[in-house]
């Protein structure tokens, strides 16, 4: 099973990824998170990624190419994967297509207007990547212990720049995949389980 999960910045990609990955017991592959793990780590990677991501812009495709094609070697990857951000551009998405085959992409689908909400009060563990909203989460720590923070590129500043980008670079990939006829819709501006019950009913269907 080798999926993607499409949507702009805020849709829940994350959240419903983690459930979908442990559901069909597959890898769930975050570039946003591998990033930010080589910023942490200050490797050259990280470095070069840190200036694009700090301004909300993308990272350049032949850098994220590279990366992803390193990561679903990893044993982890056989009996599939999730791609949670990736890809972000038709270019690689066509990059994508000549190291592997996907079954199915399921783009999530948010009003812009709910995500700059959604987007602004979200919260990070900076130990395990889970991500809560203030308006639903009283705590400043998660479940696994980590003190949340708010993403550098969760700052109103930031989230319009990447919702621009998303619109003028990512959205394209929505009619590229229905064109190949692998594309499933889901309604995203609905409670998280709702989300995900209508994610399996699509993909069981
Ligand atoms: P995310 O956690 O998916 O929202 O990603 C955070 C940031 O990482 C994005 O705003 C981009 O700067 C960068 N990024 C993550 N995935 C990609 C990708 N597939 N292509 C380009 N940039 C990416």
């Amino acid at each position: 099973m080798k999926m993607i999960l499409l949507g702009p910045p805020g849709a829940g990609k994350g959240t419903q990824a983690k459930g979908i990955a442990a559901r069909y017991g597959i890898a769930h592959i975050s570039t946003g998170d591998m990033l930010r793990a080589e910023v942490r780590e200050g490797t050259p990677l990280g470095r070069e990624a840190k200036s694009y991501m700090d301004k909300g812009q993308l990272v350049p495709d032949e850098v994220i190419i590279g990366m992803v094609k390193n990561r679903i070697a990893a044993p982890d990857c056989e009996k599939g994967f999730l791609f949670d951000g990736f890809p972000r551009t038709i270019a690689q998405a066509e990059a994508l297509e000549k190291i592997t085959d996907i079954d199915r992409v399921v783009d999530i689908e948010v009003p812009d207007e709910r995500l700059i909400a959604r987007i602004s009060g979200r919260r990070m563990c900076p130990l395990c990547g889970a991500t809560y909203h203030v308006s639903t989460y009283g705590s400043d720590k998660c479940s696994c212990g980590g003190v949340l923070y708010q993403r550098d590129d969760d700052r109103a500043e930031t989230v319009a720049v990447r919702l621009t980008e998303y619109h003028k670079k990512t959205a394209p990939l929505i009619d590229y995949y229905a064109q190949k006829g692998k594309l499933l819709t889901v309604n995203g501006d609905a409670p998280v389980d709702a989300v995900a019950d209508e994610i399996a009913r699509e993909l069981d269907a």
